[in-house]
């Protein structure tokens, strides 16, 4: 299900909500043909109709139905494309938007709101659908119900015009069951399409939040996490070791002589190395619990939950070697790349000080020669053990 919704609703081009609007208003254009047909057939419910009218009204729902569906032929092959559709969208938005109020009018309209639900139509279709067709079609049907509903007052249209004296019983006037029920259908179909449209609105708001949710913690080149995230997990990890006491380690990668392989080898393939070793770095850790960041530029981070300075070591050599195995580039500029790592265990330091001891580390590991790991264990500041 959740799927479903992902693909049809959260993803969604404007052409697919264009058509899911059209699945959704058929099947109301269809009971309202086949309601009016039976109605206008039914000796009991014909003799309080106007014919000519209802006539009338079934040509322009069913006209309506014949452009939903021509629309939904036409862009069902553009369905995946991200361009606007907005030629398409007004003609829906009209067809639905004037189908629904010419139903309304006929059967009445001060007895079945259709500006409370045009009002909810609106407010949700603006946040789906394109503002400007949606725009137009709300404008149009407002136009019509406010103008009909005044012509009504001023005395100049009839209410409920193709309803005839007939549909009402005895001197009280009150409406026969056929006219009761057809209004509350009206009605209830209206608030339908709200809840469905408002439905779409959470879901795609809620997808929505997502994206922007992982955009915002994601690295675009490697897909790890970006410096954000590891500063809000590693914030988050050391409150944790504080409380369990259970160790953590930070390991800070930097990538040696890269500005050598992008001068003599391109920026695009010195890209495809930081890709390489962003996976790397995935198949070298236990996911979910370590986490894998690009810090920015060539300098990446591990932060290992619950592991010691030795299982730490033992990650940084398995994830030094396997970059230095892999081979670069192609035919005769075949290139290797290597990396210096610095490990920290923490015991209970906090996060500034833990990323200095770090940078010490690797800091190190440069000086040492580099294409190798520098660590230490770290106590409130005091240096444990150091090695590399
Ligand atoms: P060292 O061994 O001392 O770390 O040498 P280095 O050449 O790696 O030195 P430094 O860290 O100063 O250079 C980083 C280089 O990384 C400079 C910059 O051109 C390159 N770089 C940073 N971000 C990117 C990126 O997104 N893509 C590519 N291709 N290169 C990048
Ligand atoms: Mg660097
Ligand atoms: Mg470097």
């Amino acid at each position: 299900m959740r799927e479903v919704i992902e693909r049809f609703i959260i993803s969604s081009t404007p052409a697919w909500r264009v058509l899911l609007a059209v699945g959704a208003s058929l099947p109301f254009f269809l009971i309202i043909l086949i309601g009016h047909g039976l109605a206008m057939r039914s000796p009991e419910i014909r003799v309080g109709l106007d014919l000519g009218i209802m006539r009338a009204i079934q040509w322009l729902v069913g006209l309506a139905s014949v452009v939903n569906l021509s629309v939904a032929w036409r862009l069902w092959p553009r369905r995946h494309e991200p361009d606007p559709v907005p030629t398409e969208t007004l003609l829906v938005c009209l067809s639905i938007g004037l189908g629904y109020t010419l139903t309304t009018i006929w059967a009445g309209s001060f007895t079945a709101p259709p500006s409370v639900v045009l009002m909810g139509v609106l407010v949700v279709g603006l946040l789906l659908f394109e503002r400007r067709p949606m725009f137009i079609a709300y404008v149009l049907c407002t136009v019509l119900i406010v103008g009909y509903d005044i012509g009504v007052l001023a005395g100049v249209m009839p209410y409920a015009p193709a309803v005839l004296p007939e549909a009402y019983l005895g001197d009280a006037g009150l409406p026969t069951w056929w006219w009761r029920i057809w209004r509350l259908f009206v009605f209830c179909a209206g608030y339908a399409v709200i809840l469905g449209l408002v439905f779409l609105l959470f879901s795609r708001l809620d997808g929505l939040h997502k994206q922007l949710a992982h955009l915002s913690y994601t690295d675009g080149l490697t897909g790890l996490a970006n410096r954000r995230r590891l500063m809000e997990a590693l914030s988050a990890e050391l409150a944790r070791q504080r409380r369990t006491g259970q160790p953590c380690c930070l390991v800070m990668i930097d990538l040696d002589h890269f500005k050598q392989v992008n001068d003599g080898h391109g920026h695009l393939q010195g890209d495809e190395v930081l890709r390489q070793l962003g996976a790397l770095m995935l198949r070298c850790v236990r996911s979910p619990t370590d986490l894998a960041a690009r810090v920015g530029g060539e300098e990446f981070a591990l932060l290992l939950p619950d592991t010691r300075l030795a299982e730490a070591e033992a990650v940084c050599t398995r994830l030094r070697e396997a970059l230095a195995a892999q081979v670069f580039g192609e035919a005769v500029s075949r290139f290797t790349v290597t990396a210096s790592m610095g490990v920290v265990e923490s015991l209970g330091l906090d996060a500034e000080p833990l990323l200095r001891e770090v940078d010490h580390e690797l800091y190190r590991a440069k000086a040492a020669g580099r294409n190798r790991v520098c660590l230490q264990a770290c106590r409130g500041g005091l240096t444990l053990g150091a090695g590399a």
